[in-house]
């Protein structure tokens, strides 16, 4: 797992197709700046758009580990899951994993 940037935009028209309320909201995440600019050029161009505020998110991206460093699989039962804990840092924070089988202490990202 690492940090990555991704953003959230959401998308608000006064197309009122399936809506009672008059207004369509749509809540899209995308992972690139360039498909963040295709969305919003595509607002842009709606005239049935009437907002499409996003903001910049730091999301930790990727998979989490299956198994503990000595091959303990977090999956396979209650035993074996993970305690899965926070640890905040300066980098955005630390996900970290001790093995309930082995209390080994894994910390994602690195
Ligand atoms: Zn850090
Ligand atoms: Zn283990």
């Amino acid at each position: 797992m690492e940090w990555g940037t991704r953003w959230h935009i959401t998308i608000r028209s006064d197309r009122a197709d399936n809506s009672p309320a008059g207004v369509t909201v749509v809540e899209r995440v995308v992972d690139s700046p360039a498909e963040l600019r295709r969305l919003v050029e595509a607002a842009r161009a709606d005239p049935h758009v009437v907002a499409f505020p996003y903001r910049q998110v730091r999301e930790l991206v990727g998979n989490e580990p299956d198994r503990c460093r000595r091959g303990h699989s977090y999956l396979a039962g209650s035993a074996t899951r993970p305690v899965r804990d926070w640890w905040p840092c300066r980098c955005g924070g630390h996900l970290v994993h001790f093995c309930r089988m082995c209390s080994a202490v894994q910390v994602q990202p690195a």
